[in-house]
Protein backbone atom coordinates (compact mmCIF):
# COMPACT_ATOMS: atom_id res chain seq x y z
CA UNK A 1 0.00 0.00 0.00
CA UNK A 2 1.10 3.65 -0.78
CA UNK A 3 2.54 5.96 2.13
CA UNK A 4 0.28 8.60 2.74
CA UNK A 5 2.93 11.83 1.86
CA UNK A 6 2.60 15.26 2.96
CA UNK A 7 2.70 17.66 0.67
CA UNK A 8 6.28 18.35 0.78
CA UNK A 9 6.91 15.15 -0.66
CA UNK A 10 8.28 13.64 2.95
CA UNK A 11 6.34 10.56 4.46
CA UNK A 12 3.47 11.76 6.84
CA UNK A 13 4.10 10.69 10.36
CA UNK A 14 1.49 7.97 11.46
CA UNK A 15 2.90 6.23 14.53
CA UNK A 16 0.08 7.65 16.88
CA UNK A 17 -2.81 5.70 18.60
CA UNK A 18 -5.40 5.77 20.98
CA UNK A 19 -5.35 4.72 24.58
CA UNK A 20 -9.10 2.78 25.49
CA UNK A 21 -8.69 0.55 28.28
CA UNK A 22 -5.37 0.02 28.65
CA UNK A 23 -4.47 -0.95 24.84
CA UNK A 24 -3.54 1.31 22.12
CA UNK A 25 -5.97 1.78 19.32
CA UNK A 26 -5.75 2.59 15.93
CA UNK A 27 -8.81 3.66 14.92
CA UNK A 28 -11.05 4.14 11.62
CA UNK A 29 -11.07 7.51 11.21
CA UNK A 30 -8.41 10.11 11.45
CA UNK A 31 -7.20 13.81 11.92
CA UNK A 32 -4.70 15.54 9.82
CA UNK A 33 -2.36 18.09 11.77
CA UNK A 34 -0.53 20.81 10.28
CA UNK A 35 2.80 22.53 11.21
CA UNK A 36 2.29 26.07 11.75
CA UNK A 37 5.65 26.90 10.89
CA UNK A 38 5.26 25.44 6.77
CA UNK A 39 1.39 25.47 6.78
CA UNK A 40 1.87 21.60 5.94
CA UNK A 41 0.15 18.58 6.83
CA UNK A 42 2.90 16.78 8.76
CA UNK A 43 1.25 13.79 10.47
CA UNK A 44 -1.95 12.44 11.19
CA UNK A 45 -3.47 10.23 13.90
CA UNK A 46 -6.27 8.39 14.40
CA UNK A 47 -10.26 9.89 15.55
CA UNK A 48 -12.10 8.64 17.66
CA UNK A 49 -15.43 7.49 17.44
CA UNK A 50 -18.45 7.58 19.31
CA UNK A 51 -18.23 3.90 19.56
CA UNK A 52 -14.64 4.80 20.98
CA UNK A 53 -15.43 7.28 23.34
CA UNK A 54 -18.53 4.67 24.77
CA UNK A 55 -15.57 2.19 25.12
CA UNK A 56 -13.23 4.79 26.96
CA UNK A 57 -16.21 5.23 29.44
CA UNK A 58 -16.70 2.03 30.31
CA UNK A 59 -13.38 1.25 31.03
CA UNK A 60 -12.59 4.22 33.04
CA UNK A 61 -15.88 3.35 35.27
CA UNK A 62 -14.99 -0.30 35.20
CA UNK A 63 -11.56 1.13 36.48
CA UNK A 64 -13.15 3.16 39.19
CA UNK A 65 -13.93 0.94 42.33
CA UNK A 66 -10.22 -0.38 42.68
CA UNK A 67 -8.63 2.86 41.76
CA UNK A 68 -10.66 5.13 43.92
CA UNK A 69 -10.24 2.58 46.30
CA UNK A 70 -6.45 2.82 46.82
CA UNK A 71 -4.80 5.72 49.25
CA UNK A 72 -3.77 9.14 48.36
CA UNK A 73 -0.17 8.07 49.13
CA UNK A 74 -0.51 5.03 46.73
CA UNK A 75 -1.92 7.23 43.50
CA UNK A 76 1.09 9.83 44.40
CA UNK A 77 3.29 7.00 43.18
CA UNK A 78 1.60 6.73 39.78
CA UNK A 79 1.30 10.40 39.66
CA UNK A 80 5.46 10.19 40.35
CA UNK A 81 6.33 8.13 37.91
CA UNK A 82 4.35 9.80 35.24
CA UNK A 83 6.12 12.50 36.34
CA UNK A 84 9.59 10.94 35.94
CA UNK A 85 8.55 9.69 32.24
CA UNK A 86 7.78 13.32 31.04
CA UNK A 87 10.90 14.68 32.16
CA UNK A 88 12.88 11.52 30.87
CA UNK A 89 10.99 11.68 27.13
CA UNK A 90 11.17 16.30 27.47
CA UNK A 91 13.24 16.08 24.13
CA UNK A 92 11.30 14.02 22.08
CA UNK A 93 7.71 15.28 23.39
CA UNK A 94 9.35 18.74 23.00
CA UNK A 95 10.22 18.37 19.77
CA UNK A 96 6.78 17.08 18.82
CA UNK A 97 4.89 19.34 20.66
CA UNK A 98 7.19 22.21 18.62
CA UNK A 99 6.16 20.70 15.23
CA UNK A 100 2.26 20.98 15.96
CA UNK A 101 1.92 23.63 18.09
CA UNK A 102 4.71 26.23 16.76
CA UNK A 103 6.42 27.43 20.04
CA UNK A 104 10.16 27.54 19.99
CA UNK A 105 11.76 24.33 21.35
CA UNK A 106 12.76 25.14 24.28
CA UNK A 107 9.49 26.91 25.62
CA UNK A 108 8.01 23.49 24.42
CA UNK A 109 10.68 21.47 26.54
CA UNK A 110 9.74 23.80 29.35
CA UNK A 111 6.27 23.07 29.25
CA UNK A 112 6.96 19.33 29.84
CA UNK A 113 9.08 19.97 32.32
CA UNK A 114 6.51 22.29 34.23
CA UNK A 115 3.67 20.16 33.71
CA UNK A 116 5.82 17.13 35.45
CA UNK A 117 6.65 19.90 38.73
CA UNK A 118 2.84 21.01 38.66
CA UNK A 119 1.73 17.18 38.86
CA UNK A 120 4.03 16.62 41.81
CA UNK A 121 3.39 19.74 43.57
CA UNK A 122 -0.36 18.69 43.51
CA UNK A 123 -0.01 15.41 45.33
CA UNK A 124 1.24 17.73 48.34
CA UNK A 125 -2.09 18.85 48.94
CA UNK A 126 -3.81 16.56 51.94
CA UNK A 127 -7.61 16.27 51.73
CA UNK A 128 -8.49 15.71 54.76
CA UNK A 129 -12.29 14.85 56.26
CA UNK A 130 -13.77 17.81 58.15
CA UNK A 131 -14.81 17.16 61.55
CA UNK A 132 -17.32 19.42 62.23
CA UNK A 133 -18.76 18.23 65.79
CA UNK A 134 -17.10 15.39 68.17
CA UNK A 135 -18.79 15.23 71.58
CA UNK A 136 -20.51 12.68 73.53
CA UNK A 137 -23.66 13.43 71.22
CA UNK A 138 -23.22 12.97 68.05
CA UNK A 139 -20.47 13.11 65.50
CA UNK A 140 -20.54 15.05 62.42
CA UNK A 141 -18.01 15.11 59.54
CA UNK A 142 -17.23 15.77 56.22
CA UNK A 143 -14.93 13.42 54.26
CA UNK A 144 -14.56 14.13 50.54
CA UNK A 145 -15.47 10.91 47.50
CA UNK A 146 -13.81 10.84 44.27
CA UNK A 147 -16.90 11.57 41.59
CA UNK A 148 -16.13 8.77 39.03
CA UNK A 149 -15.15 9.48 35.59
CA UNK A 150 -13.91 13.10 34.76
CA UNK A 151 -13.78 14.12 30.73
CA UNK A 152 -11.17 16.54 30.15
CA UNK A 153 -10.92 18.46 27.03
CA UNK A 154 -8.29 21.02 26.10
CA UNK A 155 -7.12 23.48 23.98
CA UNK A 156 -4.36 24.16 21.43
CA UNK A 157 -1.74 26.53 22.65
CA UNK A 158 -0.64 24.75 26.03
CA UNK A 159 -1.52 21.02 25.23
CA UNK A 160 0.49 19.38 27.88
CA UNK A 161 0.32 21.88 31.00
CA UNK A 162 -3.06 22.03 30.74
CA UNK A 163 -3.83 18.58 30.50
CA UNK A 164 -1.39 17.55 33.49
CA UNK A 165 -3.21 20.13 36.13
CA UNK A 166 -6.85 18.57 35.13
CA UNK A 167 -5.79 15.21 34.53
CA UNK A 168 -3.45 14.85 38.25
CA UNK A 169 -6.28 16.55 40.18
CA UNK A 170 -8.96 13.85 39.11
CA UNK A 171 -6.36 10.94 39.41
CA UNK A 172 -4.90 11.93 42.82
CA UNK A 173 -8.62 12.61 43.70
CA UNK A 174 -9.22 9.26 42.34
CA UNK A 175 -11.11 9.53 39.43
CA UNK A 176 -10.94 7.92 36.50
CA UNK A 177 -10.20 10.00 33.00
CA UNK A 178 -11.22 10.44 29.31
CA UNK A 179 -8.84 13.02 28.23
CA UNK A 180 -9.44 14.61 24.96
CA UNK A 181 -7.13 17.42 23.36
CA UNK A 182 -7.42 20.10 20.74
CA UNK A 183 -7.67 18.33 17.20
CA UNK A 184 -5.14 20.88 16.12
CA UNK A 185 -2.85 19.41 18.68
CA UNK A 186 -3.36 15.83 19.41
CA UNK A 187 -0.07 14.40 18.99
CA UNK A 188 2.10 15.38 22.35
CA UNK A 189 -0.78 14.19 24.33
CA UNK A 190 -1.38 10.95 22.68
CA UNK A 191 2.75 10.31 22.64
CA UNK A 192 1.63 10.68 26.61
CA UNK A 193 -0.77 8.24 26.47
CA UNK A 194 1.65 5.91 25.10
CA UNK A 195 4.31 6.29 27.08
CA UNK A 196 1.88 6.05 30.38
CA UNK A 197 0.14 3.20 29.03
CA UNK A 198 1.00 0.11 30.88
CA UNK A 199 2.07 2.20 34.19
CA UNK A 200 -1.83 2.83 35.54
CA UNK A 201 -4.15 0.72 35.44
CA UNK A 202 -5.94 -0.24 32.73
CA UNK A 203 -9.14 2.01 32.34
CA UNK A 204 -7.99 4.34 34.87
CA UNK A 205 -6.31 6.97 31.48
CA UNK A 206 -7.77 7.26 28.11
CA UNK A 207 -6.46 9.35 25.80
CA UNK A 208 -8.91 9.94 22.55
CA UNK A 209 -8.28 12.79 19.91
CA UNK A 210 -11.14 14.13 17.91
CA UNK A 211 -13.11 17.26 16.49
CA UNK A 212 -15.20 19.16 18.59
CA UNK A 213 -18.17 16.66 18.29
CA UNK A 214 -16.39 14.27 20.33
CA UNK A 215 -15.95 17.14 22.77
CA UNK A 216 -19.92 17.62 22.72
CA UNK A 217 -20.15 14.02 23.07
CA UNK A 218 -18.09 13.92 26.25
CA UNK A 219 -20.04 16.57 27.71
CA UNK A 220 -23.40 14.98 27.27
CA UNK A 221 -22.02 11.37 27.86
CA UNK A 222 -24.15 9.84 30.57
CA UNK A 223 -21.25 7.73 32.37
CA UNK A 224 -19.02 11.38 32.48
CA UNK A 225 -19.12 12.39 35.59
CA UNK A 226 -17.49 16.35 35.42
CA UNK A 227 -15.97 18.12 32.62
CA UNK A 228 -13.36 20.27 32.71
CA UNK A 229 -12.93 22.43 30.31
CA UNK A 230 -9.95 24.73 29.47
CA UNK A 231 -10.67 26.86 26.31
CA UNK A 232 -13.13 29.81 24.71
CA UNK A 233 -15.62 31.83 26.37
CA UNK A 234 -17.66 30.69 23.79
CA UNK A 235 -17.46 26.70 23.62
CA UNK A 236 -17.16 27.17 27.83
CA UNK A 237 -20.78 28.12 27.55
CA UNK A 238 -22.16 25.54 25.72
CA UNK A 239 -20.42 23.01 27.67
CA UNK A 240 -22.45 24.62 30.48
CA UNK A 241 -25.65 24.36 28.88
CA UNK A 242 -24.86 20.71 27.52
CA UNK A 243 -23.87 19.45 30.98
CA UNK A 244 -26.77 20.40 32.39
CA UNK A 245 -28.46 17.51 30.54
CA UNK A 246 -27.35 15.09 33.09
CA UNK A 247 -26.27 17.92 35.98
CA UNK A 248 -22.35 17.08 35.40
CA UNK A 249 -20.33 19.15 37.62
CA UNK A 250 -18.04 21.38 35.45
CA UNK A 251 -15.08 23.57 35.62
CA UNK A 252 -14.67 25.87 32.98
CA UNK A 253 -10.98 27.66 32.29
CA UNK A 254 -11.74 30.22 29.60
CA UNK A 255 -10.26 33.14 28.04
CA UNK A 256 -9.03 36.82 29.07
CA UNK A 257 -8.12 40.06 28.13
CA UNK A 258 -5.90 40.98 31.16
CA UNK A 259 -4.89 44.65 31.99
CA UNK A 260 -1.41 45.04 33.39
CA UNK A 261 -1.43 48.51 34.67
CA UNK A 262 1.55 50.38 34.94
CA UNK A 263 1.80 53.59 37.30
CA UNK A 264 3.88 56.54 37.47
CA UNK A 265 6.79 55.55 39.75
CA UNK A 266 8.23 52.95 37.56
CA UNK A 267 11.69 52.52 35.71
CA UNK A 268 10.22 51.97 32.14
CA UNK A 269 13.36 50.15 30.92
CA UNK A 270 13.24 47.54 33.78
CA UNK A 271 9.38 46.51 33.76
CA UNK A 272 9.27 46.85 29.43
CA UNK A 273 11.09 43.60 29.22
CA UNK A 274 9.02 41.75 31.93
CA UNK A 275 5.77 43.20 30.45
CA UNK A 276 6.88 42.23 26.92
CA UNK A 277 7.49 38.64 27.67
CA UNK A 278 3.98 38.55 29.59
CA UNK A 279 2.08 39.71 26.18
CA UNK A 280 4.15 37.76 23.80
CA UNK A 281 6.25 34.77 24.80
CA UNK A 282 3.80 31.71 22.78
CA UNK A 283 3.14 34.58 20.76
CA UNK A 284 0.26 36.02 22.78
CA UNK A 285 -1.51 32.67 23.24
CA UNK A 286 -1.59 32.58 26.67
CA UNK A 287 -5.22 32.54 28.12
CA UNK A 288 -3.21 35.12 31.27
CA UNK A 289 -0.90 37.15 28.55
CA UNK A 290 -0.88 40.97 29.01
CA UNK A 291 -3.52 41.78 26.53
CA UNK A 292 -3.81 45.37 27.39
CA UNK A 293 -1.17 47.87 29.07
CA UNK A 294 -1.90 51.23 30.88
CA UNK A 295 0.85 53.68 31.24
CA UNK A 296 0.44 56.50 33.74
CA UNK A 297 1.19 59.28 31.34
CA UNK A 298 4.12 60.95 32.99
CA UNK A 299 6.02 57.41 31.72
CA UNK A 300 3.62 56.70 29.23
CA UNK A 301 6.35 57.51 26.06
CA UNK A 302 9.79 56.22 28.09
CA UNK A 303 7.81 53.08 28.42
CA UNK A 304 6.48 52.96 24.76
CA UNK A 305 10.16 53.33 23.64
CA UNK A 306 11.31 50.52 25.84
CA UNK A 307 8.65 48.32 24.83
CA UNK A 308 9.39 48.99 21.30
CA UNK A 309 12.90 48.36 21.42
CA UNK A 310 12.25 45.22 23.46
CA UNK A 311 9.83 43.76 20.06
CA UNK A 312 13.29 44.19 18.19
CA UNK A 313 14.92 41.50 20.48
CA UNK A 314 12.45 38.76 19.89
CA UNK A 315 13.08 37.19 16.55
CA UNK A 316 10.19 35.89 15.41
CA UNK A 317 10.72 31.64 13.29
CA UNK A 318 10.41 28.11 12.98
CA UNK A 319 10.15 27.15 16.52
CA UNK A 320 12.55 24.36 15.58
CA UNK A 321 15.33 26.75 14.29
CA UNK A 322 16.69 27.49 18.57
CA UNK A 323 17.41 31.13 18.14
CA UNK A 324 13.93 31.45 16.78
CA UNK A 325 11.85 33.54 20.11
CA UNK A 326 8.58 33.26 18.89
CA UNK A 327 6.55 30.66 16.84
CA UNK A 328 3.72 30.83 14.38
CA UNK A 329 0.47 31.25 15.24
CA UNK A 330 -0.84 28.12 16.06
CA UNK A 331 -3.81 27.70 13.24
CA UNK A 332 -4.81 29.32 9.82
CA UNK A 333 -8.17 29.97 11.49
CA UNK A 334 -6.11 31.91 14.42
CA UNK A 335 -3.63 33.44 12.08
CA UNK A 336 -6.95 34.88 10.28
CA UNK A 337 -8.27 36.65 13.22
CA UNK A 338 -4.92 38.40 14.46
CA UNK A 339 -4.42 39.52 10.69
CA UNK A 340 -7.88 41.26 10.54
CA UNK A 341 -7.49 42.52 14.04
CA UNK A 342 -3.82 44.16 12.85
CA UNK A 343 -6.05 45.13 9.71
CA UNK A 344 -8.75 46.82 11.98
CA UNK A 345 -6.22 48.26 13.87
CA UNK A 346 -4.09 49.73 11.20
CA UNK A 347 -7.57 51.50 9.31
CA UNK A 348 -8.63 52.82 12.97
CA UNK A 349 -5.92 55.11 12.87
CA UNK A 350 -3.60 53.66 15.43
CA UNK A 351 -0.01 54.34 15.47
CA UNK A 352 2.22 51.23 15.56
CA UNK A 353 4.52 51.18 17.99
CA UNK A 354 6.20 47.94 16.39
CA UNK A 355 5.51 45.34 13.84
CA UNK A 356 1.98 45.66 12.02
CA UNK A 357 3.43 44.00 9.10
CA UNK A 358 2.77 40.31 8.43
CA UNK A 359 5.61 38.10 6.10
CA UNK A 360 4.54 36.72 3.40
CA UNK A 361 5.47 33.03 4.12
CA UNK A 362 3.35 29.47 4.01
CA UNK A 363 3.87 29.27 7.78
CA UNK A 364 1.46 31.18 10.38
CA UNK A 365 3.97 34.22 11.66
CA UNK A 366 3.27 37.62 12.75
CA UNK A 367 5.51 39.83 13.88
CA UNK A 368 5.07 41.27 17.52
CA UNK A 369 3.31 44.13 17.18
CA UNK A 370 2.55 47.12 19.46
CA UNK A 371 0.35 49.41 18.45
CA UNK A 372 -1.00 53.32 20.21
CA UNK A 373 -3.64 55.78 19.62
CA UNK A 374 -6.32 53.33 19.73
CA UNK A 375 -9.43 54.18 20.82
CA UNK A 376 -11.10 52.59 24.36
CA UNK A 377 -14.19 51.20 22.26
CA UNK A 378 -11.43 48.84 19.64
CA UNK A 379 -11.90 45.55 18.53
CA UNK A 380 -7.88 45.83 19.72
CA UNK A 381 -8.76 46.48 23.01
CA UNK A 382 -12.71 45.08 23.73
CA UNK A 383 -11.79 41.62 22.24
CA UNK A 384 -9.38 38.76 23.59
CA UNK A 385 -6.96 39.12 20.37
CA UNK A 386 -4.81 35.76 21.04
CA UNK A 387 -2.10 36.85 19.19
CA UNK A 388 1.09 39.13 19.01
CA UNK A 389 -0.63 42.40 19.27
CA UNK A 390 -0.85 44.57 22.59
CA UNK A 391 -2.42 47.74 22.63
CA UNK A 392 -0.70 50.74 24.87
CA UNK A 393 -2.82 52.67 26.87
CA UNK A 394 -2.17 55.93 28.48
CA UNK A 395 -4.26 56.96 32.08
CA UNK A 396 -4.02 59.78 34.40
CA UNK A 397 -5.23 58.58 37.40
CA UNK A 398 -5.97 55.39 38.99
CA UNK A 399 -9.59 55.34 39.84
CA UNK A 400 -10.37 56.42 35.66
CA UNK A 401 -7.90 53.09 34.88
CA UNK A 402 -9.45 50.89 37.28
CA UNK A 403 -12.79 51.89 35.76
CA UNK A 404 -11.29 50.95 31.77
CA UNK A 405 -9.60 48.04 33.35
CA UNK A 406 -12.98 46.34 34.82
CA UNK A 407 -15.10 47.55 31.74
CA UNK A 408 -14.79 44.08 30.43
CA UNK A 409 -16.80 41.03 30.70
CA UNK A 410 -13.64 38.76 30.89
CA UNK A 411 -11.69 38.51 34.03
CA UNK A 412 -9.15 35.99 34.17
CA UNK A 413 -5.92 38.05 35.37
CA UNK A 414 -4.27 41.42 35.83
CA UNK A 415 -1.53 43.18 37.63
CA UNK A 416 -0.33 46.31 38.57
CA UNK A 417 3.87 47.35 38.70
CA UNK A 418 5.23 49.93 40.82
CA UNK A 419 8.47 50.64 42.49
CA UNK A 420 6.13 50.59 45.50
CA UNK A 421 4.50 47.21 45.81
CA UNK A 422 2.02 47.96 48.52
CA UNK A 423 0.33 50.59 46.56
CA UNK A 424 0.18 48.53 43.85
CA UNK A 425 -1.34 45.55 46.02
CA UNK A 426 -3.85 48.17 47.09
CA UNK A 427 -4.94 48.85 43.26
CA UNK A 428 -4.58 45.05 42.46
CA UNK A 429 -6.98 44.12 45.00
CA UNK A 430 -9.85 46.32 42.96
CA UNK A 431 -8.81 44.51 39.72
CA UNK A 432 -12.34 42.25 39.35
CA UNK A 433 -10.37 39.07 38.24
CA UNK A 434 -9.36 35.30 39.59
CA UNK A 435 -5.86 36.36 40.12
CA UNK A 436 -4.22 39.93 40.57
CA UNK A 437 -0.36 40.37 40.35
CA UNK A 438 1.94 42.82 42.36
CA UNK A 439 5.14 43.36 39.07
CA UNK A 440 4.55 39.82 38.23
CA UNK A 441 2.35 38.41 35.67
CA UNK A 442 1.53 34.92 34.79
CA UNK A 443 3.34 33.35 38.07
CA UNK A 444 1.26 30.36 39.07
CA UNK A 445 1.98 27.16 41.05
CA UNK A 446 0.40 24.16 42.10
CA UNK A 447 -1.10 24.94 45.10
CA UNK A 448 -2.48 28.39 44.23
CA UNK A 449 -6.00 28.29 42.98
CA UNK A 450 -6.48 29.57 39.71
CA UNK A 451 -9.57 30.26 37.70
CA UNK A 452 -11.73 33.16 36.22
CA UNK A 453 -14.18 35.71 37.81
CA UNK A 454 -16.88 36.66 35.61
CA UNK A 455 -17.14 34.87 31.55
CA UNK A 456 -13.53 33.89 32.05
CA UNK A 457 -14.40 30.74 34.00
CA UNK A 458 -16.16 28.99 36.60
CA UNK A 459 -14.41 27.01 39.57
CA UNK A 460 -10.82 26.68 40.01
CA UNK A 461 -8.12 24.80 39.19
CA UNK A 462 -5.07 23.81 41.48
CA UNK A 463 -4.86 23.63 45.17
CA UNK A 464 -7.35 22.41 47.26
CA UNK A 465 -10.22 24.10 46.01
CA UNK A 466 -9.25 22.50 42.24
CA UNK A 467 -8.79 18.90 43.83
CA UNK A 468 -12.22 19.38 45.36
CA UNK A 469 -13.68 20.41 42.68
CA UNK A 470 -13.41 16.45 41.49
CA UNK A 471 -14.74 15.20 44.76
CA UNK A 472 -18.16 15.16 46.65
CA UNK A 473 -18.68 15.73 50.42
CA UNK A 474 -20.25 13.59 51.77
CA UNK A 475 -21.26 14.48 55.18
CA UNK A 476 -21.33 11.70 57.91
CA UNK A 477 -23.84 12.37 60.94
CA UNK A 478 -23.62 9.72 63.97
CA UNK A 479 -25.89 10.06 66.88
CA UNK A 480 -24.17 8.41 69.56
CA UNK A 481 -27.16 6.69 71.13
CA UNK A 482 -27.58 2.61 71.35
CA UNK A 483 -31.07 1.86 69.42
P1 LIG B 1 -11.95 26.17 21.84
O1 LIG B 1 -13.00 26.54 22.81
O2 LIG B 1 -12.19 26.38 20.40
O3 LIG B 1 -11.58 24.60 21.96
C1 LIG B 1 -11.13 24.02 23.17
C2 LIG B 1 -11.46 22.54 23.16
O4 LIG B 1 -12.88 22.37 23.15
C3 LIG B 1 -10.94 21.76 21.95
O5 LIG B 1 -10.47 20.49 22.41
C4 LIG B 1 -12.19 21.60 21.10
O6 LIG B 1 -12.15 20.46 20.24
C5 LIG B 1 -13.26 21.43 22.16
N1 LIG B 1 -14.62 21.78 21.74
C6 LIG B 1 -15.03 22.58 20.72
N2 LIG B 1 -16.38 22.66 20.66
C7 LIG B 1 -16.84 21.92 21.70
C8 LIG B 1 -18.14 21.65 22.22
N3 LIG B 1 -19.24 22.15 21.66
N4 LIG B 1 -18.25 20.88 23.32
C9 LIG B 1 -17.13 20.40 23.94
N5 LIG B 1 -15.88 20.60 23.49
C10 LIG B 1 -15.73 21.36 22.39
O7 LIG B 1 -10.64 26.91 22.34
P2 LIG B 1 -9.22 27.00 21.64
O8 LIG B 1 -9.34 27.90 20.46
O9 LIG B 1 -8.68 25.61 21.45
O10 LIG B 1 -8.34 27.69 22.78
C11 LIG B 1 -8.15 29.06 22.89
C12 LIG B 1 -8.98 29.62 24.02
O11 LIG B 1 -8.71 28.93 25.23
C13 LIG B 1 -8.66 31.08 24.31
O12 LIG B 1 -9.85 31.81 24.51
C14 LIG B 1 -7.87 31.00 25.61
O13 LIG B 1 -7.88 32.19 26.37
C15 LIG B 1 -8.52 29.86 26.29
N6 LIG B 1 -7.65 29.30 27.32
C16 LIG B 1 -7.98 29.45 28.64
C17 LIG B 1 -7.12 28.98 29.65
C18 LIG B 1 -7.42 29.15 31.12
O14 LIG B 1 -6.80 28.48 31.93
N7 LIG B 1 -8.33 30.02 31.52
C19 LIG B 1 -5.94 28.35 29.28
C20 LIG B 1 -5.63 28.24 27.93
C21 LIG B 1 -6.49 28.70 26.97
Amino acid sequence: MAQAQASTGSPLRSDFSLLIDGESVTGTEHLDVVNPATGEVFARCPAASRADLDSAVSAARRAFPTWSARSFEDRTLFVKRMADILRANAASLGELLTLEQGKPVGQSRDEIGRAATQSEGLTQIRIETETITDDAERRVEVRYVPLGVAGIITPWNAPINLAAGPLVSALYTGNTVVLKPSPYTPLSTLKIGELIRDVFPRGVINVLAGGDALGQWMTEHPGIDKIAFTGSVATGKKVMASAAGTLKRVTLELGGNDAAIVLDDVDPKVVAPKLFFAGFVNSGQVCMAIKRIYAHESIYDALCEALAAEAGRWKVGDGLDPTTKLGPIQNRMQYDKVVSLIEDTKRSGARMLAGGEVPKTAGYFVNPTLVTDVAENSRIVCEEQFGPIVPVLKFKDVEEVLKRANDTRYGLSGSVWSRDPERAAAIAARLEVGTAWVNQHRATAANIPFGGAKESGYGRVYAEMGLKSYMEPRVISVLKQPM
